[in-house]
């Protein structure tokens, strides 16, 4: 299907078409018209099929369409990121982040942060505490940030846990929640994972409302 007929702003879809992409995968196809609805969504879909694109184009889409009211925001308060997306290790958190910097390249001012383990605190500190549109975290380092009360979550409109069964098989499982309980309860919520039985499922059960189901 082609990019064209999703509803993407015409900044995302020249991002898009310069990395050199003919038409929206499957999986594009069937979550980004949902993703900018603003439905809640479990997805499961391999690495490789594009479902980093078919969550972030709909994130960036939510911080183009506030751009305007950004700049009614008073200076020097910190309003923490519209989009927060968790994933389980350094290395996913990283491609996620280098993927909204990409489709992102046409988004005015577009402020992207990743708070990561094992990476230095100074600078993650600095830039939560300045503006931003879209915070990308492992969840244990994030927990960190919000007990020393430097990450601020209350303007989240869009939460996406990216490879959840992944997150919950190393333990994450009272991070998750505790960051979810942060964030506004009618935010918008996505959850990608290989499985949604046992504890998947029922954490999907806790954060999703009335979701789309995406298959493929
Ligand atoms: P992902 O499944 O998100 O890890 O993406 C896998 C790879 O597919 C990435 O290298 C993307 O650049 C690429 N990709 C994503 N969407 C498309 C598309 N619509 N057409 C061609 N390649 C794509």
């Amino acid at each position: 299907m082609s990019f064209e007929t999703l509803g993407l702003h015409e900044a995302l879809l020249r991002a898009v078409k310069e990395s050199g992409y003919e038409t929206a995968t499957e999986v594009q196809a069937q979550a980004i018209p949902h993703g900018l609805a603003g439905k809640d969504l479990m997805g499961s879909s391999r690495t490789g099929s594009g479902k980093t694109a078919a969550f972030i184009l709909p994130a960036l889409q939510k911080v183009l369409d506030h751009r305007a009211t950004d700049t009614a925001r008073p200076r020097g308060k910190n309003f923490g990121p519209r989009v927060l997306v968790l994933a389980p290790t350094r290395e996913l958190a990283q491609q996620v982040a280098k993927a909204a910097q990409t489709y992102g390249r046409y988004v005015p001012g577009l402020r992207i942060c990743t708070v990561l383990g094992g990476m230095p605190y100074p600078l993650q500190i600095k830039q939560l505490t300045s503006s931003l549109d879209i915070l990308i975290a492992t969840p244990g380092r994030l927990i960190d940030h919000l007990q020393s009360g430097k990450a601020v979550l209350e303007n989240v409109q869009m939460l996406v846990l990216d490879e959840a069964d992944r997150m919950l098989d190393m333990g994450f499982i009272d991070d998750i929640k505790m960051i979810a309980e942060r964030t506004p309860a009618e935010r918008q919520t996505v959850m990608f994972s290989a499985t949604f039985a046992g504890h998947v499922g029922r954490l999907a059960q806790d954060l999703l409302n009335d979701p789309i189901r995406v298959d493929v």
